[in-house]
């Protein structure tokens, strides 16, 4: 699966307003962990947790509200993909946390679709 870019997505969002994006094009820094054809992953910038990772499409989404039928194999691949991500991390035995904002009530802030990986303490309940 390739990397379309934001401008073949469907209009969602363009490429320029796209925080997330600039993060897939390498104009803005990031510490990334993960990155493959469709998928990368990094630290986040205010961790909330001893591993905060968020693992994005390269494919700009705005939200899993915007998700289609042609997502299903990026989003599978996405999902497992976080999984690796987490052993990688040596999360696998402890077990973490995989979470989707979507939307305002939510708390979602970036507008390109990501899932936090929360982990290495016992985490809190949700909505805590
Ligand atoms: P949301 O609330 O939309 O689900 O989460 C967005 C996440 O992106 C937040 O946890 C926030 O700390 C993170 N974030 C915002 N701006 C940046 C940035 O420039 N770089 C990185 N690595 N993370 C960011």
């Amino acid at each position: 699966m390739r990397y379309d870019g934001c401008k073949r997505n469907r209009g969602v969002r363009p490429l320029s307003d796209c925080l997330f994006c600039k993060i897939v094009e390498g104009t803005i820094p990031s510490r990334k962990v993960y990155e493959d054809d469709s998928v990368i992953a990094f630290h986040d910038i205010q961790p909330q947790a001893p591993v905060h990772l968020l693992v994005i499409p390269k494919k700009h989404i705005a939200t899993m509200n915007d998700c289609e039928e042609q997502d299903q194999m990026l989003l599978g691949h996405l999902l497992l993909s976080a999984q690796k991500i987490a052993k990688e991390a040596g999360l696998a035995e402890g077990g973490y946390r995989l979470i989707n904002n979507c939307g305002r009530d939510s708390g979602q802030v970036v507008f390109h679709i990501h899932w936090h990986i929360l982990g290495g303490e016992k985490l809190g309940p949700l909505n805590a």
